[in-house]
């Protein structure tokens, strides 16, 4: 789960990391109450749950998609600026009229980045804060790695920009520090990445020492699966400054941390995505293809979408639906993934081990009879109670197109598709 900029920004603070001074407004007149407090100058940053805001365009929600592609194929002639007229999420302001009217330029639009798709996050809100004169940008960032099962502390004196393409063009530059989650934060860490990142100023050294042990404790009290700061920089007069803040929250973590589970905002959520959670599917993630996907186990759902690509396909979403023993499951699943406008066929792939095919088949049957299916679905089915399953499905004389093996319903799955997409 991800929260806003603004609230990461106040949860850093909790634990000594040092921030712009600023609050979030969510209308003109408070944006210009606060520039106000602030001196006059400012910084107006569009909070969305996409990063890239910087270079992102602020627009109306009907020429998202078209400025999303502009953004794609020429980003040099369309990338948002901090002045002038091409309006992105971040901008800077003079005086408090001049913020007053930039937050009306942003407030209720849509802000499109590279990180947001096509459509886009809408704005509610924007962080009015302090500027700083810049001297330096850093990346750090704290994330849990799987391959070291640990924290990882990620750093890097290339920051401002995405991190994916300092670690494609220059590897090296990032340096990667594990730490041991039993012995926790050691001082050495600190001293590590001073000199790592080529800090020389003692001064400035013992504040990214302290700015790493608070990132470090605010990630692990509050089960954090990514804290990120892009980006850390040093000011004019010698301050080291978490310009930009990042806060993910494991999921798994949501039922101890109600605190931050409070902060959840669905409205920049994929609707597709709530949608499945409201119908009770945890493992659903919308993709960008057209053939919908219903698997049970997350595993055989990466499997099978690999195979619908190998097909020559582009699955339109992952979905697992769990091992469960329930029809009505199946419904939602089927039911979710109609939703999705860009669905032309559906394959559903099932391997019954605990999960019986007799209930899948139930559910699907019980799918046709609530809905009206228009779009092919491709049905592989193996294991458990297969023979009834079959019967089932004999007996319901609904229209799905069968296949034995991964292989052939993938090729299936893709071939109805294109069918369905030229018709
Ligand atoms: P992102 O584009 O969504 O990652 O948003 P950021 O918060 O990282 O802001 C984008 C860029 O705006 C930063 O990399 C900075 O270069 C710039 N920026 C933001 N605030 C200030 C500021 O107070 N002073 C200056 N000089 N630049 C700023
Ligand atoms: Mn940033």
């Amino acid at each position: 789960m991800k929260i806003h900029e603004y609230q990461a920004k106040e949860l850093f603070a909790r634990y000594g990391v040092p921030v712009p001074r600023g609050r979030v407004a969510a209308t003109p007149a408070e944006a210009r109450a606060i520039a106000q407090e602030l001196g006059g100058k400012a910084v107006i940053k569009a909070q969305i749950h996409a990063g890239g805001r910087g270079k992102g365009r602020i627009v109306a929600p009907e020429e998202a998609p078209a400025m999303y592609r502009s953004l794609l194929s020429d980003p040099a002639a369309h990338e948002g600026q901090v002045r002038g007229p091409r309006v992105g999420g971040v901008r800077l302001v003079d005086s408090p009229e001049e913020a007053e009217r930039e937050a009306a330029n942003i407030l209720g639009k849509v802000l499109v980045s590279i990180q947001t798709g096509p459509e886009g996050k809408p704005v509610r809100r924007v962080l009015v804060e302090e500027q700083s004169s810049v001297v330096r940008e850093y990346y750090f960032s704290i994330i849990v790695d799987g391959a070291t099962a640990s924290p990882l502390i990620l750093a890097s004196s290339e920051g401002g920009q995405e991190i994916e393409v300092v670690a494609r063009r220059n590897p090296d530059a990032i340096v990667r520090l594990p730490v041991n989650p039993a012995a926790g934060y050691q001082p050495y860490i600190g001293r590590v990445l001073a000199a790592r990142l080529g800090f020389a100023d003692p001064d400035l050294s013992a504040q990214l020492a302290k700015l790493a042990e608070g990132l470090y404790r605010c990630a692990v009290d509050n089960d954090a699966s990514l804290v990120e700061v892009n980006p850390l920089v040093v000011t004019a007069d010698g301050r080291l400054l978490a310009l930009d803040a990042k806060f993910n929250l494991d999921d798994n973590a949501l039922f101890r941390r109600q605190d931050l589970a409070a902060l959840r905002d669905r409205e920049q959520e994929d609707p597709l995505e709530v949608r499945a959670q409201e119908l009770g599917i945890a493992n659903y993630i919308k993709l960008e293809g057209n053939i919908g996907c219903i698997v049970n186990g997350a595993g055989l759902a990466m499997a099978t979408m690999d195979v619908i690509k190998l097909a020559g396909g582009e699955p339109a979403n992952f979905l697992d639906i769990g091992t469960v023993n329930d029809a009505q499951r199946v419904v939602n699943a089927i039911r979710v993934i109609l939703e999705d406008p860009s669905v032309k066929a559906i394959l559903i792939n099932i391997f019954g081990g605990m999960a019986r095919v007799d209930i899948i088949a139930q559910g699907v049957i019980e799918a046709f009879r609530q809905m009206e299916i228009r779009v092919p679905i491709v049905m592989r089915l193996v294991g458990t109670n297969l023979a009834e399953g079959e019967a089932l499905l004999r007996e319901a004389g609904i229209s799905v197109i069968r296949a034995a093996e991964l292989g052939e319903a993938a090729e299936k799955v893709v071939e109805a598709a294109r069918a369905a997409a030229a018709s």
